[in-house]
């Protein structure tokens, strides 16, 4: 595409990926319906699950993954130094996610259960604004594929940056769902960021907190009345544990 006879130069892309699933990448790469437009504003450089090429030469890193390897802290830092823009996408970038679970046992327990008498190089779990500064997050497990598209888009064309601040009780009341704390289930809709659709209560589980912490949550609201419904605090607090997404509040809890 050209304006005025001059062919504008795309924002270079990079992604990449640390400890994680890779399930973040796959919503990227699969977003076929989608992917020419977006790929019309931006220059995939590298991109490990698509494409061979290793550029180096990129604007925009999207990070997946926590940190959890000393290599990983390097090659990390070496990204960030090439970067304008790092973006950490999904929670395990943005939280440690669930591999922060192995960080609330003894290392080497978990090494030895894991994988037995293998030697394995692991290290506490990271999230990726621990080792370097991170300018936007997108939280999810896995990411919404039009949640990142929208905001890429909006950090190219200099659009303001929106994401939810609100709770998942919003979307999920727009869906006209049966509460399923109504029908015993531990959930944290109420303090955990919108933007997924409600997509855990929609399919009757509670949510468990992938997006991380909505504005002015309410934690000890929820505590109460979770409590009061004959949830124990030490399941709320596993639950509030498992994608390490509230712990600034469990650190204030104890
Ligand atoms: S956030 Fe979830 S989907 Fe994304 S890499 Fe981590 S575990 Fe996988
Ligand atoms: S099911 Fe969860 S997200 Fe939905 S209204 Fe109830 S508490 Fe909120
Ligand atoms: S409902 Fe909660 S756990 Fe499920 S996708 Fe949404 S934020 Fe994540």
């Amino acid at each position: 595409m050209k304006y005025l006879g001059i062919k504008p130069q795309k924002i270079r892309v990079g992604v990449f990926d640390f400890t994680g699933c890779e399930g973040c990448q796959l919503q990227l790469a699969n977003k076929e319906d989608s992917l020419l437009d977006f790929l019309s504003l931006l220059e995939v450089v590298n991109f490990r699950e698509v494409s061979s090429h290793r550029g180096q030469d990129y604007d925009i890193a999207l990070v997946e993954g926590s940190i959890s390897r000393d290599d990983e802290i390097e090659r990390l830092k070496d990204i960030r130094a090439q970067a304008k823009v790092l973006v950490a996408i999904g929670s395990c970038a943005c939280f440690g996610g669930v591999n922060n679970l192995k960080n609330h046992y003894p290392l080497k327990d978990v090494v030895k259960e894991v994988y037995g008498d293998r030697h394995i190089e692991t290290s506490e779990v990271k999230r990726v604004g621990d080792v370097v500064k991170v300018d936007m997050q997108i939280p999810g497990c896995p990411v919404s594929k039009s949640e990142v598209e929208n905001i890429i888009v909006s950090i190219v064309t200099g659009a303001e940056v929106k994401i939810p601040k609100y709770p998942v009780c919003v979307e999920c009341k727009q869906k006209l769902n049966t509460c399923v704390v109504d029908l015993g289930e531990i959930c944290l809709g109420p303090i955990t960021r919108a933007g997924c659709g409600a997509v855990c209560p929609t399919g009757k589980v509670g949510c468990l907190g992938c997006r991380g912490p909505a504005e002015d949550a309410n934690y000890d609201s929820l505590m109460e009345i979770l409590q009061a419904k004959g949830h124990s605090k030490a399941a709320i607090e596993e639950r509030l544990r498992f994608f390490n997404a509230f712990s600034g509040e469990l650190k204030n809890e104890s």
